[in-house]
């Protein structure tokens, strides 16, 4: 079985972690901490890093430290986790979403003007598998409108826009360090931002809200989403292969458009827009119409019993029945994003495969559904 990820911990992770414990700094106290948090953020070209526990906990105390009112509203992608909608929703907000692109699954920047409304405080931009949401115009919007940008690089270490680092744009960006991410702590994640007085409110919202003055009276509600002096340990190690890391990740992108070239079955990511060049995070697949399924579920299981794992992809934030109930997106119909959702998957991509284990995928994808065809290439072993 190829699984879809599988982490690689064979640099420093070992070697930093032991330190931990020889010196007994495990907890959110540790030095490693405030150095993994200067080291990222200096990555993204950002002055202040705020480590936390998880990516969902970084959007929720993004979205908290903007101070939205009640009713206030965000614009974000349909296609796109449930954190982001969560986030919104928990701090009061309303979340409003847009359809994708065809091409790069990406939410159309050209739909957010007309959903912009009296009441619109924010747009939440997603970078989706690997390639960057179109930047330059949503932040024009932003600009004109006056609205905050809380940007979601869960998905986009390292990658950049325009020359830009992902991670750099609006008043806030989130990561996450999830072991399904380019560089993995485990669990945890990151706020990143350039402003001083929303880097102080976001670590305050991470410690419960502590005062230094008055510790345990409290103006206003925070969490515990601390981070682990280990989980730092874990970020700085994997820091140092980052660039490693993409190179990897790039080399496999560029194998599987080479081997699926010509593959009918499937839609797949442009390797390049006029904006950016593909990352590979991951590779997403889309069953196209000549394909002998259209869904994604049944190629999945075909694919399972070819020993291939794969993931589906995100199920839309307007057909999330949790969000129905609550009495969002009454109907909103985006015909992009529920195809993408029904048909779009993704094939093995971790950081410990070989070439060869790539070269093996596309040769079963093409076995199952190439209707008898194989390159040549594929056919030798
Ligand atoms: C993974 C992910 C998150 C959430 O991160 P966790 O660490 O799993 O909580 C948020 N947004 C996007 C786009 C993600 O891919």
């Amino acid at each position: 079985m190829i699984p879809v990820n599988i982490p690689s911990l064979d640099g420093r992770e070992g070697e930093l972690l032991a330190q931990c414990i020889q010196t007994g700094w495990i907890s959110s106290e540790g030095p490693f901490i405030r150095e993994f948090e200067e080291a990222f953020a200096k990555r993204c070209d950002r002055r202040y890093g705020i480590a936390v526990s998880n990516g969902t906990a970084a959007l929720e105390i993004g979205i908290q430290a903007l101070k939205l009112q009640p009713g206030d509203e965000v614009i974000l992608p349909s296609f796109t986790i449930i954190s982001c909608a969560g986030a919104i929703i928990r701090a009061g907000g309303v979340p409003v979403v847009i359809d994708s692109e065809p091409v790069t699954w990406n939410m159309d920047v050209s739909q957010i003007e007309a959903r912009i409304t009296k009441k619109t405080r924010a747009i939440m931009p997603v970078h989706i598998y690997g390639i960057p949401v179109d930047m330059d115009p949503l932040m024009d919007l932003a600009r004109k409108y006056h609205l905050a940008v809380i940007e979601d690089a869960a998905q986009a270490h390292g990658l950049t826009y325009k020359g830009r680092p992902c991670g750099s744009f609006g008043e806030l960006s989130t990561f996450s360090f999830y072991p399904n991410k380019l560089i993995t702590t485990g669990e945890g994640g990151m706020v990143v931002t350039d402003d001083e007085g929303l880097a102080e409110r976001c670590r305050s919202i991470r410690n419960l809200c502590f005062q230094p003055e008055a510790r345990f009276v409290h103006e206003e509600l925070g969490f515990n989403y601390r981070i682990t002096n280990l989980q730092a340990a874990l970020g700085l190690a994997q820091m140092e292969r980052m660039d490693a890391f993409i190179t990897k990740k790039r080399a496999m992108g560029a194998a599987y458009q080479h081997w699926l070239e010509g593959l009918a079955a499937f839609e797949k990511p442009p390797a390049k827009t006029p904006y950016a060049d593909h990352i590979y995070w991951v590779f997403g697949l889309v069953l196209s119409d000549q394909a002998r399924t259209t869904s994604a579920q049944e190629a999945a299981n075909l694919l399972k019993e070819r020993g291939i794992g794969t993931r589906p992809f995100f199920w839309p934030m307007h057909e999330q029945p949790v969000l129905k109930r609550m009495g969002f997106f009454k109907d909103e119909s985006l015909p992009i994003s529920e195809r993408l959702a029904r048909r779009g998957f993704y094939v093995p991509m971790g950081l410990g495969m070989q070439r060869d284990d790539v070269r093996h995928c596309c040769r079963i994808l093409w076995e199952v559904f190439g209707n008898g065809d194989i390159p040549k290439d594929l056919l030798s072993t």
